[in-house]
């Protein structure tokens, strides 16, 4: 079958052999909302909702579930946040507040703002929180094995340590249930009942099941909610992909400890900024989705990940790759619809448009909305892609596709140049022209005539109208500010 070669399908079948026929597929991602939530970690999300929506063109049912670390400690005041914060240190991130808007906790402010982000893009997966998780007790089962196979656990970790972990390590954490914080130390364990001691000089005895203060270590955490979710697939970032990372010994306790056998696992390279040097919005230079769609459109967006496969790296273009980008698009969308696709091309443009359209929409070319951003000529169209080259406009685009046009020429032109002007107003008010074409062809007609270069004509030209010697296609730029400004214009040399 062709289409087993969109990336995406290929990892649909394989969780489909290894993980044999099932009444539904689950499908996992999932960060800590610890700072801002950046391009790096959106790849993971879409990586899963490729799959899933690959998995569910096999006819498969398939859940998808997006999990947020929101139980994690508080562990440093980041940057540009007061440290005043410090009082905060570990304290779970769902139960302080947000420096940044006070109705909301660390975590959900972070949380908000993301899911947002991706909605926009059409994946909307089922969201759990695992402080909520955490404070029901959820897991108390899983936690009660770990406990009891603490020492088969420290084996599995010890293998790819250089200290081994200590003689009263747990797998588990408590956060105090006086002052919050996690600076606890467990002195029995017994069943479901913990007794521990906190450095504030609180210590009690407590049940599992039945207080949510327990927050299990990230290497455990991992493979106990494959085990309770029954996950089958989940991607991860190359960080914990190296051998004896966090997927190697998740893997083996997943299998020794749970029972369980771990879900296919793709992991993830990193995600690279092109051009847009003049991000400011983000502390510590991570790219916020929110940033990206402030100049892709969702689909566009979404083909970007397509077309690069989770494990190669690539970088976003923020500079003017951005217009070869969306020709791209564009070029493939009509491709569809005039039925020349390639399967693998098929596949591409149904996951990046998400609900194909049933027949081809009408989109204006990114370069020539660019010019007609600048010229005010795009107020009536109405497209999503307005705004997009507006915002690309104002703060990525190069000098070399900026332009205003002029009120009254301005500089000096020499005597052939003037001559040559003079013949495009001629040119100009002979007719009405109806193509860039028709019009760009009396160019060299102009040029011939009066004995001018080429390159000489369109310079002069370009810093009559707008000023300087480069700018858009001139035909289609005379044509959008309108034959008769331009007459009115050139009047003024
Ligand atoms: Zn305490």
């Amino acid at each position: 079958m062709a289409e087993k070669f969109f990336w995406a399908d290929a990892i649909a079948d394989q969780i489909i052999k290894q993980k044999g026929t099932k009444k539904e597929y689950v499908c996992a991602s999932g960060i800590t909302p610890s700072g801002q939530v950046h391009i790096g970690n959106f790849r993971e999300v879409i990586t899963t909702d490729m799959v899933v929506r690959a998995l569910r063109d096999k006819g498969k049912k398939v859940r998808f579930i997006y999990s947020w670390d929101d139980f994690d400690r508080f562990r440093k005041v980041p940057a540009g946040v007061n440290k005043d914060y410090e009082k905060y240190l570990g304290m779970p991130i769902s139960d302080i507040p947000s420096p940044f808007d006070d109705s909301m906790s660390y975590a959900e402010f972070n949380e908000e703002k993301f899911e947002n982000s991706i909605g926009k893009v059409w994946i909307e997966p089922e969201f759990i929180y695992q402080n909520e998780m955490n404070k029901k007790c959820a897991y108390a089962d899983l936690i009660k094995i770990a406990l009891e196979k603490k020492d088969k656990i420290k084996e599995i970790l010890n293998k790819f340590r250089k200290e081994p972990l200590e003689k009263d390590w747990w797998p588990i954490m408590i956060y105090c249930g006086a002052c919050k914080k996690d600076l606890t130390k467990i002195t029995s364990v017994d069943g479901y009942k913990i007794s521990y001691e906190c450095e504030c000089g609180h210590s009690e005895t407590f049940d599992i099941r039945k207080k949510g203060i327990v927050s299990i270590r990230w290497r455990i955490d991992w493979p106990l909610r494959w085990r309770y979710e029954h996950v089958d697939f989940e991607p991860g970032g190359i960080d914990h992909s190296v051998y004896g990372g966090s997927f190697t010994t998740s893997k083996e306790i997943s299998k020794e400890v749970f029972d369980f056998e771990p879900p296919v696992y793709q992991f993830y390279e990193w995600i690279g900024i092109k051009g847009g040097q003049a991000f400011s919005s983000s502390a510590g230079n991570a790219l916020m989705l929110s940033e990206v769609e402030e100049i892709y459109e969702p689909a566009v967006l979404r083909y970007l990940f397509v077309g690069t496969k989770p494990r190669s790296a690539f970088n976003i273009s923020f500079d003017n790759d951005v217009i070869s980008i969306y020709e791209k698009f564009d070029a493939l969308e009509e491709k569809y619809f005039s039925g020349k696709c390639n399967p693998m091309e098929k596949r591409m443009y149904e996951m990046s448009v998400v609900n194909v359209p049933k027949k081809l929409p009408k989109r204006t070319g990114f370069r020539h909305l660019a010019s007609l951003v600048q010229i005010g000529g795009a107020d009536k169209i109405k497209e999503e892609r307005v705004e997009k080259v507006r915002n690309w406009i104002e703060k990525y685009a190069g000098d070399d596709m900026k332009f205003e046009v002029q009120k009254k020429v301005s500089g000096k032109f020499n005597v052939k140049e003037k001559k040559a002007l003079a013949e495009l107003k001629k040119v100009l008010e002979e007719k009405e022209y109806k193509s860039d074409k028709e019009l760009f062809d009396k160019f060299y007609e102009i040029c011939e005539k009066v004995g001018i270069g080429n390159t000489e004509f369109f310079d002069a030209a370009y810093r009559a109208i707008i000023g300087k010697e480069k700018g858009p296609r001139l035909a289609s730029l005379i044509l959008m500010v309108g034959q008769k400004e331009i007459i009115k214009l050139l009047d003024t040399i």
